[in-house]
């Protein structure tokens, strides 16, 4: 009997999937599959994201590149909404770098305690606040190059804060955005900087910042580390790992995050 589905509980950005489950989930990186083909397939699937997640956005509270920074930084082991709560009052204090590079810093860890690692947090954004007064006049600079000449910034925090508050395009790389892109078979590496270079070649550069926030609106929603929601995943039609998780809609649709319920990783 097919099963029926509550579609009024059914977020839209969950779709039970006709497909046959595999009698063997392929192996996600075609060896035949021509590089022709994978871009193509892999535009669909990106044009589709598009359609499922059209509310994507970056989840950290900013209204400046230095706020965007720092909350950046502050969501290593933690998640987006913890950092959003304790941001406000510190950047009510400390507003800009020059005021956070002179912050006391027993004050400074009592704001980070909710976010875990305060100690190493507080380092960090006092060495952070410190490099940008004393190389970059107090200002976040709005390029790559710059950007991971700072303390504890990497490509991944860079393309952050390039892509939503300079509007440079930007693959943001965490390990959402990884794991997803390997079971899409558009690459094999574990490396975060191969992996960027590789989904750099299919994705058109204009879409990178919203094509990163989708990725990972779709790994905290459908597609998660441990239980994939197949049988209601929109991509399921190109997607190699299909058959990894449930294939059941039923089944599969229970396994859905709620946005409310996603930002938990
Ligand atoms: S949920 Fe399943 S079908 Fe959808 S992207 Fe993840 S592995 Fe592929």
């Amino acid at each position: 009997m097919t099963p029926t589905l509550d579609r009024v509980s059914t977020p839209a950005y969950a779709r039970p999937t006709r497909r046959r489950p595999p009698a063997h989930p392929a192996s996600p990186l075609d060896p035949d599959e021509t590089p022709r083909a994978r871009t193509r397939r892999a535009r669909r699937m990106a044009r589709e994201l598009a359609v499922l997640h059209p509310d994507a956005h970056c989840e950290l509270d900013f209204t400046n590149a230095f706020e965007l920074l720092v909350a950046t930084v502050l969501s290593a082991q933690t998640t987006d909404k913890t950092v959003n709560k304790v941001t406000p009052a510190l950047f009510a204090k400390y507003p800009d770098p020059v005021a956070l590079a002179g912050a006391d810093r027993a004050d400074l860890e009592e704001i980070l305690k909710p976010t875990g690692f305060f100690r190493a947090k507080a380092n960090s954004v006092l060495g952070l606040a410190q490099a940008l007064v004393e190389r970059f006049d107090g200002e976040v600079p709005g390029r790559m190059a710059d950007l991971v000449t700072l303390p504890g910034v990497g490509r991944k925090t860079a393309n952050v804060v390039l892509g939503n508050a300079f509007g440079v395009p930007g693959l943001t790389v965490d390990t959402h955005f990884g794991r997803l892109v390997r079971r899409f078979g558009w690459t094999a590496d574990e490396d975060p900087v191969k992996v960027e270079a590789q989904v750099a070649e299919l994705v058109p550069k204009r879409d990178w910042t919203m094509f990163s926030h989708r990725v990972i609106f779709h790994g905290r929603r459908v597609c998660h580390a441990k239980k994939a929601a197949c049988g209601a995943c929109g991509l399921a039609r190109w997607c190699p790992s299909y058959g990894i998780g449930p294939t059941d809609p039923e089944a599969a649709l229970k396994l859905v995050r709620t946005p409310a319920a996603s930002d938990t990783e």
